[in-house]
Parts: structure tokens; sequence; C-alpha cells
């Protein structure tokens, strides 16, 4: 799981008007996630099942890989929208809510490599925490290239997201 933090502490309503008025919002919300899990695909190993749902306070997402599933807060899912179509974005947030998206798509590549073994999420050191930051961390530019976000957008917000995963605490934290 990935905690929100200090990283995604800035409160907000969940927008998922993401296509606006050209689509239902059913359809606007199916697209968005058809399109997170395209964006997420790689590092995940291949595809998924992510919904947007109401998550406790302080969780930007959570994987449960043995369903093949990503769970996004509505918050996460609100604000990714906006990165999806550049409204309203830092650097910051971008790398932030592409971190949490590709954190958990690294927790289902994790379960996967270990041939659908949920045994890999129990070792004491929760370093698979870690390791999926750092997937994160490698996936970031892919996907903010592929949202044709510019050169410059995405080396600042590859540092930021640097620093960030070498700020945090155990287990995720450290240098990738
Ligand atoms: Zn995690």
């Amino acid at each position: 799981m990935a905690l929100t933090g200090a990283r995604l502490a800035r409160s907000g309503a969940a927008v998922l008007a993401l296509l606006g008025a050209l689509v239902p919002p059913a359809t606007a919300g199916a697209r968005l996630t058809s399109t997170m899990i395209a964006l997420a695909s790689p590092t995940a190993d291949g595809p998924f099942r992510l919904v947007c749902r109401t998550l406790p306070p302080r969780f930007a997402g959570q994987a449960l890989p043995w369903r093949d599933l990503v769970e996004l807060s509505q918050y996460s899912c609100g604000r990714i929208a906006n990165v999806i179509r550049h409204r309203d974005v830092s650097v910051a947030e971008a790398a932030d809510l592409a971190g949490s998206l590709l954190h958990e798509a690294a927790h289902v590549a994790q379960y996967r490599e270990a041939g659908n073994d949920p045994t890999v999420f129990s070792h004491p050191t929760r370093r698979f925490e870690h390791d999926a930051e750092c997937r994160a961390l490698a996936g970031m530019p892919r996907v903010l290239r592929t949202l044709h976000y510019t050169r410059h957008f995405i080396a600042a917000a590859y540092r930021y997201f640097e620093r960030v995963v070498a700020g945090e605490p155990r287990p995720y934290g450290g240098r990738c």
C-alpha cells in the first residue's frame, strides 16, 4: 500500500469529471481507469484491474495482486485525471500521483514475478515497499512522456520523486 502521508495530505474532493460533458459520468470513469491501466501496465508486468473507491483516510491506494487488482482512493483518481489532462498540476503533484499509481502496479509485478506467491509480501523487513517505490521512480518518465509532458517537466518530476523516496521512512525510503 502507499500511505498518502504528507505527499497527498492536501485535501480536496475527488473530481471524476474526466472528459467533461462529452460522455456520461460512468463512461468517463471507465475511460479514466482504462487510461491509468494502460499507463501502469508496463510497471505491473501486464494488464490488471483498477478501481477507484473510498479508502481509509491517508491511503492513496492499495494492491490486491492475488485478485489482479489495484484500488486507488477517489481522491487519487480525481487528481490523476487532472494529471492526464494537464490541468492544474504541479511537478510535485504529478510525481506523487504517478508515483502512487505506479507503486501499486509494482506490487502486482512483484506478485507475478514471484509466481503468484502472496508470501512475497510477508517478508519481515517489508523491503518490497522500497522496491515498489524504486519501480515507480523508474517508470515515471515513461508515464509522463506518454502524457506528453515536456522533457524539463519530466526531469524535474523524476528528481523530485527521487528525493521523496530517499527521505521516506522505512520500509519505503532509501536510495534506489
Ligand atoms: Zn506498497
